[in-house]
């Protein structure tokens, strides 16, 4: 007999650079954590970071392509440093793309209702291989959209750092192995279409790319 009335999909997992696949517990993203990003959705110095989340299983591998979502007709990109939550703590980093349906976030915001449509849909996260660091220091982050420079910026400006977000985190949850915690992006967010090519990197981190199919 089977041990459940049916069997869901395996946990989404992400490659690791020289290891065994990382399984992803929980998807946690914080929001507004760049001055300048926050300041063009609107944002300004009272609006401290502050997190939201994913599913798991919104989880994009490296390699795979994303499919423009149903119900949006403004997706936007977003690129981010992801850490990786070890047994051990940091475990290591790599890049993410945390895809968001801007209209369906306008909406949400002017209801004062919450952004699971907007932020945690299928196929939101695309993420780069992990890769294992200890420390990162003051790296350039950037996006590209057709090989057009949309987002540039520098790990070093965010405004909670990753000691400062982990501890953040860890007054809310019980933050444990198998998390991913997407850092927020910088400025330059902006609008996709399907058939158009997404590259991102971190330098020292890794790189992605994806095509929406
Ligand atoms: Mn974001």
């Amino acid at each position: 007999m089977p041990e459940h009335a049916f069997t869901l999909r395996p946990r989404p997992t992400v490659p690791v650079e020289g290891d065994k696949p990382f399984p992803v517990r929980r998807i946690l993203c914080v929001g507004r954590n760049y001055a300048a990003h926050r300041a063009e959705m609107g944002g300004d110095d009272r609006d401290p970071p502050f997190f939201f989340a994913k599913p798991a299983d919104a989880i994009v591998p490296p390699g795979e392509n994303v499919p423009y979502p149903l119900a949006t007709a403004d997706l936007h990109h977003e690129i981010e440093l992801v850490v990786a939550i070890g047994p051990d703590g940091i475990f290591g980093y790599a890049v993410g793309v945390d895809l968001t349906r801007r209209d369906l976030q306008a909406a949400a915001k002017a209801k004062g209702q919450p952004w699971d449509a907007a932020k945690g849909f299928d196929h939101s996260a695309p993420i780069s291989a992990i890769r294992k660091l200890a420390n990162l220091g003051d790296a350039p982050i950037g996006l590209s959209v057709n090989g057009e420079v949309r987002q540039k910026a520098r790990i070093g400006d965010m405004l909670w750092s990753v000691p400062e977000i982990l501890e953040q985190a860890r007054l809310l949850w019980d933050v444990q192995a198998g998390d991913l915690i997407f850092t927020g992006t910088p400025e330059g967010v902006g609008p996709v279409q399907k058939g158009d090519l997404i590259e991102g990197s971190v330098e020292g981190v890794g790189s992605l790319s994806f095509e929406i199919v």
